[in-house]
């Protein structure tokens, strides 16, 4: 792929590494590519990053055909610069974008749009602990016209910001509500993409949630509203008497990259992992018969957070005394390790970008 470059005439001042947050200083520069009908892909540039224009009647302003994927660069203690599993990502993408009838990236373009991106960013890839460069690609339809229809015109983007460890206080359990009302998925629908409208319309339980001090909401599947399904970012793991258990990947979940790994390290390990239904009342029960041993959410953004308390209408139970799980902290430990290039990668799982 041929990827034309446009310098910016002057790069901006970088952020104190100690201070970065989560997704608020991007970089100096993003990379688009726009896709027609008619031609295809075309036109992959690298530009400064700058606000984009659009028609009012963009289909994607009022049809939300569109999708994204949240990705990682770790700079390794040599030096080095890092990614994790790309191509799961790159994979993820064309699933999603089939679901929405849009176009595909292909792998291979996905990937080094990517690579050929941070490696331009280099220097905004941080260096302090848990530290990283958040990648964000993403895809919408560009066409105007406001009939609803699978659109002729599309823009492919990537955007990135370096980001802190996603909770500044450390890795300390979280609150999280089951909710009982609302749903986020169900079989048929979009459940397994990445694309934005599936958060468009979890905001609600976020809000809810976070009204009544809780900081995520635990979805329960959408038809019965029985199984446990996922948290708003993150897929979440249970270890019941010594076994693991997450949500089967059936259409209404995401697959989750730190998910999938995270299988193949307990696996790996000796542990069982039932990739079952769990239904809710049995998840309060085994918290209430001290069975419940830990629980953790997974994603690529926070990593690993260990859950302290989840409440169900009116019924509570605390996990592990509100403290981080043994297993929870040694599967962070081993992830991080692997993709900080702390620790051996006998899975193969990094590429190197530089
Ligand atoms: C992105 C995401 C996840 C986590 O996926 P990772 O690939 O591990 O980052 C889980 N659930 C939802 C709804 C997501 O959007």
């Amino acid at each position: 792929m041929e990827i034309r470059m446009e310098k910016c005439k002057e790069l901006k001042q970088k952020p104190d590494q100690k201070h970065l947050g989560f997704g608020k200083y991007m970089t100096d520069y993003m990379f688009v590519m726009d896709w027609t009908k008619d031609e295809g892909w075309k036109d992959a540039r690298i530009v400064p990053y700058a606000p984009i224009t659009l028609e009012p009647a963009c289909v994607t302003l009022h049809y939300a055909q569109e999708t994204f994927e949240g990705m990682k660069a770790y700079r390794t203690a040599e030096g080095k610069i890092q990614l994790f599993r790309p191509e799961m990502n790159a994979k993820r993408m064309i699933n999603s974008n089939a679901r929405l009838c849009m176009p595909e990236v292909p792998e291979d373009m996905f990937v080094e749009a990517v690579k050929a991106l941070v490696k331009v960013e280099e220097d905004w890839v941080p260096s302090e602990p848990e530290t990283s460069l958040y990648i964000r690609p993403f895809m919408f339809a560009t066409e105007s016209a406001l009939g609803v229809h699978m659109a002729t015109a599309y823009k492919f983007m990537v955007i990135c910001c370096p980001v802190g460890a996603y909770y500044a206080e450390g890795i300390n359990p979280v609150k999280i509500l089951v909710e009982d009302e609302l749903v986020r998925a169900v079989k048929g629908g979009t459940g397994f993409t990445k694309c934005g409208g599936n958060y468009a319309g979890s905001i609600l339980g976020q809000v809810k949630a976070e009204k009544m001090g809780y900081s995520q909401v635990l979805w329960l599947d959408g038809e019965h509203r029985k199984y446990v399904e996922e948290v708003g970012t993150m897929n979440i793991m249970f270890k019941i008497d010594g076994e693991i258990y997450t949500a089967p990947i059936e259409g209404t979940v995401l697959p989750g990259v730190t998910r999938d790994s995270m299988i193949h390290i307990l696996r790996d390990w000796g542990y069982k992992v039932n990739e079952t239904r769990l239904s809710i009342d049995d998840l309060m029960k085994a918290g209430h018969d001290g069975k419940l041993e830990e629980v953790f959410g997974t994603g690529t953004a926070a990593v690993i957070s260990p859950v302290g308390e989840l409440r169900y209408k009116d019924d509570v139970i605390t996990i592990n005394d509100f403290k981080i799980g043994e297993l929870t902290q040694k599967l962070y430990d081993t992830l991080t390790g692997i993709q900080w290039g702390k620790l051996e990668d006998k899975y193969g799982w990094t590429v190197e970008v530089k």
